[in-house]
């Protein structure tokens, strides 16, 4: 089986690193599968699951955005933050969820409903790849 060899790498360092048969992100284009040898890209990412598929398996990881570099032996994400399903820490997610939810119902200034918007989207994202 062919693989790519994937990186997720963030501001606090690597997140994920393995050889992979096929890799589909959210970009902002819409959604991507990337299999090796895939032409040279560069694409903006929405927040939103990155599937990696290894041995047959799926794996999930929750990016909060960023951008993707498809080289023909190489995937990188590149990201504000990233965590694998395992890294994911579900009450703090929850609560993350919580809190944003109230503040859009407070509803105070526009940058605010801007900001709680994308924190209630990556704490949905983290609930969904952790699971229930
Ligand atoms: P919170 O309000 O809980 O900090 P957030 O969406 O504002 O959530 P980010 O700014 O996206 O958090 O991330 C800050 C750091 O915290 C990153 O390193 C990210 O991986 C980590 N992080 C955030 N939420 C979780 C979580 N639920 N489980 C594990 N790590 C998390």
């Amino acid at each position: 089986m062919k693989t790519v060899k994937v990186n997720i790498v963030t501001p606090d360092g690597p997140v994920y690193d393995a050889d992979i048969e096929m890799v589909s992100v959210r970009a902002e284009s819409g959604d991507l599968g990337i299999l090796p040898g895939h032409i040279p890209t560069v694409a903006p990412l929405k927040i939103g699951v990155v599937r990696l598929k290894k041995d047959g398996q799926t794996e999930l990881a929750a990016v909060s955005g960023g951008f993707l570099e498809v080289r023909p032996d190489q995937v990188t994400i590149l990201a504000q933050s990233a965590e694998t399903a395992e890294g994911i820490d579900k009450e703090r997610a929850l609560a993350a969820k919580k809190r944003a939810e109230d503040r859009l119902n407070k509803r105070s200034d526009d940058t605010d409903i801007r900001r709680a918007e994308l924190a209630l989207q990556r704490a949905v994202n983290r609930l969904d790849v952790a699971g229930n």
